[in-house]
């Protein structure tokens, strides 16, 4: 079984959907069903990825705001 630290170096490659094989996503899927702390990680930065503007501008203070508020109150599916 996966580790912690195995999660969160392949948690990006998840939350985009590419470059893992069928058996990496099912063994990081078999961990975040029994790991608590890795489901609140994937989740927040699935948020954080999804929240994010696609173009490398910079973020004024509101969109920096409106982002953390989502981090914070986000929770476990
Ligand atoms: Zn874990």
């Amino acid at each position: 079984m996966l580790k912690c630290k195995d999660v969160v170096a392949k948690a990006d490659a998840l939350v985009d959907g590419t470059s893992l094989t069928m058996r990496e996503r099912i063994a990081l899927r078999m961990h975040l069903l029994m790991c608590h702390h890795c489901r609140r990680y994937v989740h927040q930065l699935r948020v954080l990825v999804n929240t994010l503007p696609r173009e490398t501008d910079r973020l004024d203070d509101a969109q920096t705001r409106d982002i953390l508020e989502k981090l914070d109150t986000s929770r476990d599916p």
